[in-house]
């Protein structure tokens, strides 16, 4: 099913200024997963806030689920429930521990304690952090941080997981253990969506691969299609 419809899309942040975004028009059917490849200033991130809800539009609409999601003279919205947005720059409770950083997430919404158990541990388990659950997160590395962010979003159980630039400043293995994450978000039935500015990044993983410039997405493809047709 059609989970979301943008309609004519555009950010422009300063009046007068070109739109940083669009206008664009796209669908994304629920249980995708789609890597958005561009350079710096391509409009990404600008992408993903307004998705996320975090950002007002300019011109156009956004639907999710057969409902809007922002229009332009509506008010910020906040964090919506349903979609989470796993930023570059996690920010994490130091001096606490992997887990309780993850348990965290589920504290006063009214799960009972077995159900956060059951999720932490499958949280846990699908960002490959079981040996590491008992760490403080000031002794992790930056590619474990990325995974507990994604722990963390991924636990309150989001329809959609976008995230910001996942891959940058990995290593090898911490690239293979996050895309191997991602995938098993994704075979969850959860829709990924991530951004980043390196084309072998985009490329990795088989799914789509939508390229954006100047604000546009400019191609639509497989990894082989966009690496033949460059
Ligand atoms: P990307 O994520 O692809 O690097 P961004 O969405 O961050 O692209 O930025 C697209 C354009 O919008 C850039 O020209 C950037 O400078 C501008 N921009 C992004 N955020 C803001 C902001 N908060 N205020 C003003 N301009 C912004
Ligand atoms: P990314 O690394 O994802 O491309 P940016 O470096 O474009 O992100 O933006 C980082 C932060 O700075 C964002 O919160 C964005 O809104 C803000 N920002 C980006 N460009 C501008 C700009 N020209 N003026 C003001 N804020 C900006």
């Amino acid at each position: 099913s059609i989970q979301f419809v943008l309609h004519k899309v555009s950010k422009t942040y300063s009046s007068g200024s070109k739109p940083a975004l669009g206008p664009v028009s796209l669908r994304i059917e629920a249980g995708e997963m789609i890597s958005i490849l561009g350079q710096s200033g391509a409009g990404k991130s600008t992408l993903l806030r307004l998705l996320a809800g975090l950002e007002q539009l300019t011109e156009g609409t956004i639907d999710f689920e057969g409902k809007p999601l922002a229009g332009p003279q509506e008010k910020l919205i906040a964090g919506h429930e349903a979609i989470a947005l796993v930023h570059q720059d996690f920010k994490l409770a130091h001096a606490t521990t992997v887990e309780l950083n993850i348990r965290q997430m589920l504290r006063g919404r009214g799960i009972p304690d077995k159900l956060i158990q059951q999720r932490t541990r499958q949280a846990l388990q699908l960002c490959r952090l079981e040996r590491l659950k008992e760490r403080k997160i000031e002794t992790l590395s930056g590619g474990e941080k990325q995974r507990l962010s994604i722990a963390r979003a991924w636990v309150t159980k989001p329809k959609v997981l976008l995230l910001d630039e996942p891959f940058s400043n990995l290593d090898a293995l911490h690239k293979e253990a996050l895309s191997q994450t991602l995938r098993d978000i994704h075979q969850l039935g959860t829709t990924v969506l991530w951004v980043t500015h390196d084309a072998e990044d985009a490329l990795s993983i088989p799914q789509k691969v939508w390229v954006m410039k100047n604000g546009k997405i400019v191609q639509k493809g497989s990894p082989q299609e966009i690496y033949t047709q460059p």
